[in-house]
C-alpha cells in the first residue's frame, strides 16, 4: 500500500547510483530480479577528474565525512578554514551545501584533481571527496531503443561526439518483476548533450533528461532527501507526527503536504503535480540557456526588459506576455541589437548562464531565481 520503501512508487525508474560517487566499473550492483545486461553499465575504471581544458573558472570538489552523522556543513568556519588553508593548496573558497556537506573551490583543475587523491588529509579528519556529476556530465536520454539490447552493447556500440560513461535502461515495475522499457539515458563527459548519438548508421536523437521528482520521505516536502531532513516524521497516510506503519487512522487518508484525501505520495496531490511541471519548465529553460541555441527563453526575454520598464508597468501583468508581442510603449525596443550593443547586458546574461550551469546546491531553479540573479548581474 503506501509504497515507503526505497525510492517509493516511481514511474519508469531509471536506477540511478547517486552516491556511488566514483562510478563503479562495470555492471556490478544493484541484484534484483533485473537481468544483468539491464543494469546500469558504466565506463570501466572511470573516475571523475576535471579535464584540462574545460574553460571553468573554479573547480568545486564536495566533501563529506565518512561518518554519514558527521555534519560537516554544520561544522564551524573557523575549523574548516584552518584545516583548509593549512593542510591544502589553492582554496579559494568553502561554501556549505547543506548539513552533510560543503564544496571546496579551487582555482586550478589539477589542485582540484589532487587533492581527491590527497588520502593523508581525507583519512586524518575521516573525509570523502568527490567532483559533483552536474559539473563534468549531462545525462540525456534516448527512445525507441529495442529492450534486446544490453546496455553494455549500448555503450560498446554508441558513438558520439562526447565521450559517453555511462548507459541505464528505463525499467518498469511489473508485479515482481523489474521490466525494460525502450528509452536509455546516456550520461556524456560534457556540459552539455550532443544532439545525436549513432548506432552504426542509425541516429538516435538525444533529448534532456528531467529527473524524477525528489520527494523526501520523512517530511514529504519536495527537493530534497530525508538523510538531510530538518522536518518532523510524518505520516504518508493520516500526515500525524508519526511512520506511516504506525499509523492508527489507514483509512483517514490526508495528504501531509495540502490535506486532501490522498497518500502524501500520491501523483493526485495538486502540489506534487505542479513541482513535477516546475522542474520540467525550469530544465528545459536551463538547458537552453545553456545549449546557447540563442533563442533565448521568453523568461528572460521579459526580464530583460524589467529595469528599463519597470515604474511604468507595475500593475501591468509581466507574465503570458508573448516573446513576439513587443509591448506599444516601446515599439523600437530590439532585444537582439540591444544585446550585441550593450556588453553590460551582455556579460550580465553570460554571468547568469555560467551561474546556473555551476549551480551545485539543492534549492530549485525557478523563474524568480533566475531572475534575482540576472538582476544581481546586472547591476
Ligand atoms: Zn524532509
Ligand atoms: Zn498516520
Ligand atoms: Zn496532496
Amino acid at each position: 500500500m503506501p509504497g515507503n520503501e526505497g525510492g517509493g512508487e516511481n514511474p519508469p525508474t531509471l536506477k540511478r547510483s547517486k552516491n556511488d560517487i566514483q562510478g563503479n566499473t562495470d555492471d556490478g550492483g544493484g541484484g534484483e530480479q533485473l537481468n544483468n545486461g539491464y543494469l546500469p553499465y558504466f565506463k570501466p575504471d572511470y573516475k571523475r577528474l576535471y579535464p584540462e581544458n574545460s574553460g571553468k573558472v573554479e573547480f568545486k570538489v564536495f566533501v563529506e565525512q565518512v561518518d554519514p552523522k558527521g555534519k560537516l556543513g554544520n561544522k564551524s568556519p573557523i575549523f574548516l578554514n584552518h584545516i583548509f588553508t593549512t593542510d591544502i593548496k589553492g582554496v579559494t573558497a568553502i561554501q556549505r551545501v547543506n548539513a552533510n556537506k560543503i564544496a571546496v573551490v579551487f582555482k586550478q583543475y589539477n589542485t582540484a584533481n589532487n587533492f581527491l587523491n590527497n588520502t593523508a588529509f581525507l583519512t586524518k579528519y575521516n573525509m570523502k571527496a568527490y567532483i559533483p556529476a552536474t559539473q563534468i556530465e549531462k545525462t540525456g536520454i534516448i527512445r525507441f531503443v529495442p529492450a534486446n539490447i544490453s546496455n553494455k552493447d549500448l555503450y560498446t556500440k554508441l558513438s558520439s561526439i562526447y565521450e559517453i560513461i555511462a548507459v541505464r535502461r528505463f525499467t518498469k515495475k511489473v508485479g515482481q518483476e523489474r521490466v525494460p522499457l525502450q528509452t536509455v539515458s546516456i550520461t556524456f563527459l560534457s556540459h552539455v548533450l550532443p544532439d545525436n548519438v549513432q548506432y552504426d548508421l542509425f541516429s538516435y536523437r538525444v533529448f534532456e533528461y528531467v529527473p524524477p521528482l525528489l520527494q523526501c520521505f520523512k517530511c514529504f516536502k519536495f527537493n530534497h532527501a530525508a538523510k538531510v531532513c530538518n522536518g518532523k516524521q510524518r505520516c504518508s497516510i493520516c500526515s500525524g507526527e508519526h511512520f506511516y506503519k504506525e499509523c492508527d487512522k489507514p483509512n483517514d487518508l490526508c495528504c501531509a503536504n495540502c490535506s486532501g484525501p490522498h497518500l502524501a505520495i500520491s501523483k493526485q496531490c495538486p502540489i506534487k503535480l505542479k513541482k513535477i511541471t516546475e522542474k520540467k519548465t525550469n530544465i528545459t529553460y536551463a538547458s537552453k540557456a545553456e545549449t546557447r541555441k540563442v533563442e533565448f527563453p521568453t523568461l528572460l526575454d521579459q526580464t530583460v526588459r524589467l529595469p528599463e520598464k519597470a515604474s511604468k508597468s507595475k500593475s501591468q501583468p509581466q507574465k503570458n506576455v508573448p516573446s513576439t508581442a513587443t509591448p506599444a510603449e516601446t515599439p523600437k525596443f530590439d532585444i537582439k541589437k540591444e544585446l550585441l550593443q550593450n556588453a553590460d547586458l551582455m556579460n550580465a546574461l553570460v554571468s547568469t548562464l555560467i551561474e546556473l550551469a555551476n549551480k551545485t546546491d539543492s534549492n530549485p531553479i525557478t523563474s524568480s531565481s533566475i531572475k534575482d540573479m540576472l538582476i544581481k548581474n546586472i547591476k
